[in-house]
């Protein structure tokens, strides 16, 4: 089996979110998708060890919005790579709710679906989690982004509860091209240290650019970056980061 086959399989990117108990849960999925349009059904292919999974069968209810190509990337740092168990996700998020209650993400988002969980299919690591709409609006005519565009410009991994999720090692092993990237960054041989690539998330710090979200200035060597440096995208330490 050639794994880098299922790269070929267009997906966008959404933000699932929920309400239980008064309390918001959400996180960034690719697997949305319409299955009939009379009634207007939704599916979502859930992780069960996502602590926003059985959040949506318990309350019954969910929202998707779609995120926008040119998408805030702090935005899927804490939806795509962290829990909610840890933090509020929605701290300073602008949301609303519709008809269910779910939370429904407006921040670099253009459209969004308003949802009533109608039926789960187990599939193994995932359930398949079935919707009707009962709600749905436009909130910008901008460009969706898709899975595609944000793995050549991102150049960041699939978190390990994706259904799209491979192992680097299973993708190693097979032949064909690599990706191409739509911005090659360019030439630190000007620069003094090496990029540094995060393993959790595939955030790349380059010490030509630094890390202006974090503080830190141009021309910061990895190596002088603060011991309590930590990804803008997902959070994890320095001892995550390995030598791209
Ligand atoms: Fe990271």
């Amino acid at each position: 089996m050639n794994y880098r086959a299922f790269h070929k399989l267009s997906y966008g990117l959404y933000i699932i979110a929920t309400e239980s108990a008064g309390k918001k849960y959400g996180y960034v999925g690719n697997t949305a998708f319409q299955i009939t349009s009379h009634p207007s059904k939704v599916a979502i292919s859930s992780h069960k060890d996502n602590f926003s999974t059985q959040k949506i069968i318990d309350s019954k209810k969910f929202s998707i919005s779609v995120l926008k190509k040119e998408v805030e990337t702090s935005l899927i740092g804490k939806f795509g790579f962290m829990s909610g168990e840890d933090m509020d996700k929605f701290q300073g998020v602008e949301t609303i709710t519709a008809q269910t209650g779910a939370p429904i993400v407006l921040d670099s988002c253009v459209a969004w679906f308003d949802c009533k969980l109608v039926d789960t299919v187990d599939v193994g690591t995932h359930i398949l989690i079935i919707g009707e709409v009962v709600e749905s609006d436009i909130i910008s005519n901008e460009e969706v982004l898709t899975y595609d565009y944000y793995h050549r410009k991102y150049k960041m991994f699939a978190p390990k509860n994706a259904p799209t999720y491979i192992e680097q090692e299973k993708l190693e092993a097979e032949p064909g091209p690599e990706v191409e990237v739509l911005e090659e960054k360019s030439s630190s041989s000007s620069s003094p240290g090496a990029v540094h690539i995060c393993t959790i998330c595939g955030f790349q710090y380059d010490p030509e650019e630094g890390d202006p979200s974090m503080g830190i200035p141009p021309g910061t060597p990895f190596e002088d970056l603060p011991d309590d440096y930590k990804c803008p995208i997902c959070n994890a330490g320095k001892e995550y980061f390995k030598e791209s």
